[in-house]
C-alpha cells in the first residue's frame, strides 16, 4: 500500500469513529464539557454568596469527592498540576542541586516542576506496555551509579544527591506502581507520582498517585475533568497533607485575627469558583469513564483491519481512564514511522482532524539537553511512532 493510501485509510477509520470533520468544522484532541452537569448552579452559589476565592465550601467538597473517587485519605486542591508537583517534590525533601529520576516521555511540566525547585531532572527509559518508567531500566541505572553515603543516595558520576523518583502515568495508563514502589523502598527514595492524566485509572485496587508518598492530578482544560485550571495532591500520609495545606496557604498560622507565618509558603490554593466546576464534573465521572472506554473500543475495532497500526491499550492488570487515545505505527524502523507520521499529520489537519504527535522527548528540549540520562532507546523508539487521536468523552454522547 502506498503511504498516501495508508494515511487515507487511517483517517477514514478515525472519521468512522468520531464522525465527519472538515477544516471548517474541526474535531479537537480533547475539549471541556459541562453539559448535563450542575456547573451553572454551583457557580451561581459562589457568586451569590461572594465566596469566590481560595476558601469556601466547594473547595472542601471537591477535596472530599476526590478522596471518595480515588480512595485517598487526603486530597489538597491547588491552582494547577505543575504547582501540585512542585509542592509534592518539595514536601518529600527535594532541594536545590538534587536529582530527580523521571521518564523523558511526558508533558514538559513534569521536568519543569523539578527545575522550579532548582533541582535537576535525570531521565530513565520507559517500558513499551505502560509507556511509564521501566522498573528494570531504573534498577539497572541505580545499580550502575547510585551509592548510599551517610544516609543519602549519591549519583557517583555527578556527585549530586538523588532525592526522589517521579514516574508518570502516561495518557492515563497506569505505570508499574508496585515495582516502582518496591524500588523506592530498596533505595530509600521517596516516590512522587505524576498522575496528572490519570484520574479514574487503577492498578489492581490502587488508584494512580497512591503507590508511594504522594501523587498529583491536573484539572487543566484538556484533562478528563477541568476546573479551568487546577490540580490536587493525593496522599495517605496525614502529616504530608497537613504540610501541603499549610505551605500552599502562605504558611499562615491559624488564628481568628493574627496574621503570622512560620515558613516561606506559596499562594497555591484552588479558588472556590474553580472547585465548584470540579464538583459538578466529578458527579459525572463514572459516565465519562464509560464513554472513554467505549471510544477506545471503537478505535480499536476500527483499526483492527488495518495493517501497521494499533491502538495503545491499557497494560494487563490495570484499568486505564483512556484519557488520550493513542495510535502506534508498527513499522519496523521507527524513523520510517516518523516520516509517515508527518504525512498523516498534514493530511489529518487538512480535513480538520486535529491529531497530534506525542510530546517531543524532554531530554531533547533545549533546557534539559544537558540533564543526566541513561540509555533511552525505548523512549526514542516509541516517541517516533505515536499519534494522539480525538479523545473527548462527549464524542460518544
Ligand atoms: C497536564 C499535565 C501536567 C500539568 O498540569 P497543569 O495543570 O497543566 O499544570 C503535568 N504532567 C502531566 C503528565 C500532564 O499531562
Amino acid at each position: 500500500m502506498s503511504s498516501t493510501n495508508r494515511s487515507a485509510a487511517i483517517l477514514q477509520s478515525i472519521n468512522e469513529v468520531v464522525g465527519p470533520s472538515s477544516a471548517k468544522k474541526p474535531i479537537a484532541l480533547h475539549e471541556p464539557d459541562f453539559s448535563g452537569t450542575k456547573a451553572w448552579s454551583y457557580l451561581k452559589d459562589c457568586l451569590d454568596t461572594g465566596w469566590v476565592s481560595s476558601a469556601g465550601h466547594w473547595v472542601s467538597r471537591f477535596e472530599q469527592e476526590l478522596c471518595a473517587h480515588t480512595g485517598a485519605a487526603n486530597a489538597v486542591a491547588v491552582t494547577n498540576g505543575t504547582v501540585a508537583l512542585r509542592l509534592a517534590l518539595h514536601l518529600v525533601g527535594v532541594r536545590p542541586g538534587d536529582e530527580v529520576l523521571l521518564p523523558p516521555l511526558s508533558f514538559v511540566a513534569t521536568a519543569n516542576a523539578v527545575a522550579h525547585l532548582r533541582a535537576i531532572p535525570h531521565f530513565v527509559d520507559i517500558e513499551k506496555t505502560s509507556l511509564g518508567i521501566d522498573p528494570q531500566a531504573l534498577s539497572e541505572r541505580l545499580e550502575q551509579l547510585a551509592r548510599k553515603q551517610g544516609g543519602q543516595l549519591i549519583n557517583q558520576e555527578t556527585g549530586r544527591r538523588i532525592a526522589a523518583l517521579l514516574p508518570v502515568h502516561v495518557f492515563g495508563h497506569p505505570a508499574d506502581g508496585p515495582s516502582l514502589h518496591q524500588i523506592s523502598k530498596e533505595w530509600d527514595l521517596p516516590l512522587v507520582e505524576d498522575a496528572a492524566e490519570a484520574l479514574g485509572s487503577w492498578r489492581n485496587a490502587t488508584h494512580c498517585g497512591l503507590f508511594g508518598e504522594v501523587g498529583i492530578l491536573s484539572f487543566n482544560g484538556n484533562k478528563l475533568i477541568t476546573t479551568g485550571g487546577g490540580g490536587a495532591l493525593l496522599t495517605n500520609n496525614d502529616e504530608l497533607a497537613q504540610q501541603a495545606k499549610h505551605l500552599s496557604t502562605t504558611a499562615k498560622l491559624p488564628h481568628a485575627w493574627e496574621v503570622e507565618h512560620d515558613a516561606v509558603g506559596w499562594n497555591d490554593r484552588l479558588p472556590n469558583l474553580n472547585a465548584a466546576l470540579g464538583v459538578a464534573q466529578l458527579e459525572d465521572l463514572e459516565q465519562r469513564l464509560l464513554a472513554k472506554r467505549k471510544l477506545a473500543e471503537r478505535y480499536s475495532n476500527a483499526f483492527a483491519n488495518l495493517e501497521g497500526v494499533e491502538l495503545v491499550a491499557e497494560p494487563p492488570g490495570t484499568r486505564s481512564n483512556y484519557w488520550l487515545k493513542t495510535l502506534r505505527l508498527t513499522d519496523e524502523d521507527p524513523s520510517e514511522a516518523e516520516k509517515f507520521r508527518q504525512l498523516v499529520l498534514r493530511e489529518a489537519h487538512a480535513i480538520g482532524l486535529l491529531i497530534r504527535p506525542v510530546w517531543k522527548l524532554l531530554h531533547r528540549l533545549p533546557m534539559y539537553q544537558t540533564s543526566p540520562k541513561g540509555s533511552l532507546l525505548m523512549a526514542e523508539d516509541q516517541g517516533q511512532r505515536m499519534l494522539n487521536l480525538p479523545s473527548s468523552p462527549q464524542l460518544l454522547r
